[in-house]
């Protein structure tokens, strides 16, 4: 496609610029309630309220949680077509360090293993999304291995800015309103916890914060987390025959009758699985989290129920031992309601092929914004940015699948117009 030769450069600039900002988000914070959870996620929230300035866009808005809200107008006779919204966020995973990125720039990448410091490196014999961008002359960006890169998600961001920019410069191309919204925290899981619902006029959302080139993604596992409370009976060690039961021996036979091949370390694609998370405790008192995912919902059922069963099962092989269950839903599943909303994925699926780029559709085995969004009532699917290897600092990108995520938003923003 020609007008992403064009976009190529800003593209990069843009992105180089962004990466080399610390986001790093913090998961503790995050819990506490505090939202941004780090003050570096003003520093670039602010960055981007200028840019969308300095492009024009006096409508942006930056909210007291670190929201910024921007609205690209529609141009004249387009002003009653429907608005949709982007979605990408400013935070950087806490995964891997993230701060002081040193981005890499491998230009004219030709196939060969690209070495990193600390003994890190990428290698295209296992990794085929990295050997596909071989001999195109793509420019494949890293950090230098002491860092993420953070393309998850200033590719997103970078491909947002970037589209806007051409249509500004662009007036004669007719299009509708569109919301753009950057928000803090999704990598802490908290991403949607304030988000500013009142303001939002969108009644669809996309999230631009995927991966390989041509990725669709409209499911996600539903997620449960169980907390299990053991309680034992403490004694006299030396008289505790008969007598003691060990909540750490319950808690542990517990986590020994979850079914290994039902893992996160097991399985793939479809397939759903238990987690053990998190176990400490006494001989007195034992507690274990365990995280379930399917993404069906009738399955999800029947994961719950075999936590009750199996806690059954060891209640009775302790006698005098308690286990309490407690279970909290942590996000669902948006297939459901992104099917009852079919025309947002084929509006996506329509722009696209115009923008020459083929597609196809993958679960996310994790959950989104997009599906918090959808949950709240905006159907929100995601789309792909060509960045790769998240939360690692082994994370790349390429510039021409970036480029492809821009031709694509351009499309998108002109098929919403013409409904
Ligand atoms: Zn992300």
């Amino acid at each position: 496609m020609e007008i992403q030769k064009d976009l190529l450069e800003p593209l990069l600039r843009r992105f180089t610029k962004y990466v080399s900002i610390d986001s790093q988000s913090n998961s503790q914070n995050a819990d506490n309630g505090i939202m941004p959870s780090t003050e570096n996620q003003w520093v670039f929230a602010r960055t981007l309220l200028e840019e969308f300035k300095s492009l024009g866009i006096i409508d942006a808005e930056l909210d007291g949680n670190c929201y910024l809200l921007a609205r690209l107008p529609a141009t004249p006779g387009k002003e009653e077509s429907l608005t949709f919204g982007l979605c990408s966020h400013i935070d950087t995973s806490g995964e891997a360090p993230g701060s002081a990125v040193k981005p890499q720039f491998h230009k004219n990448y030709d196939g060969r293993p690209i070495i990193l410091r600390d003994g890190f490196s990428i290698d295209p014999k296992s990794d085929s999304d990295l050997a596909s961008c071989a001999g195109r002359g793509d420019t494949i960006i890293t950090s230098d291995g002491t860092t993420l890169l953070g393309a998850d998600d200033k590719a997103g961001i970078a491909g947002i800015m970037t589209m806007l920019e051409y249509l500004i410069s662009h007036p004669e191309i007719p299009h509708g309103p569109v919301e753009i919204l950057f928000s803090p925290d999704e990598e802490t899981g908290h991403g949607m916890d304030k988000v500013p619902l009142d303001r939002i006029r969108s009644k669809a959302f996309y999230t631009v914060d995927g991966g390989q080139e041509g990725e669709l993604e409209i499911e996600c596992f539903n997620a449960w987390k169980c907390d299990l409370m053991f309680t034992g009976i403490a004694a006299h060690l030396g008289t505790a025959r008969g007598k003691m039961v060990n909540a750490l021996t319950m808690a542990a036979s517990f986590i020994s009758a979850l079914p290994q091949q039902e893992s996160p370390e097991t399985t793939d694609g479809y397939e759903g699985y238990f987690c053990p998370l998190e176990a400490e405790g006494t001989i007195e008192k034992a507690r274990v989290s365990v995280l379930l995912r399917d993404f069906d919902r009738a399955n999800m059922e029947a994961r719950l129920d075999r936590i009750d069963v199996i806690a059954r099962g060891i209640e009775a092989r302790f006698p005098g031992g308690k286990i309490k269950v407690a279970r909290s839903q942590q996000y669902l599943n948006m297939k459901e309601k992104l099917e009852a909303a079919p025309h947002l994925l084929s509006r996506l699926q329509e722009a696209a092929g115009r923008a020459g780029v083929e597609t196809y559709l993958k679960p996310i085995r994790g959950g989104t914004d997009g599906s918090r969004l959808t949950e709240m009532g905006i159907p929100t699917p995601n789309i792909f940015t060509g960045g790769h290897n998240f939360h690692s600092r082994t994370e790349w990108a390429s510039l021409l699948q970036m480029g492809s995520m821009v031709g694509v938003l351009i499309e998108l923003v002109k098929v919403w117009g013409e409904q």
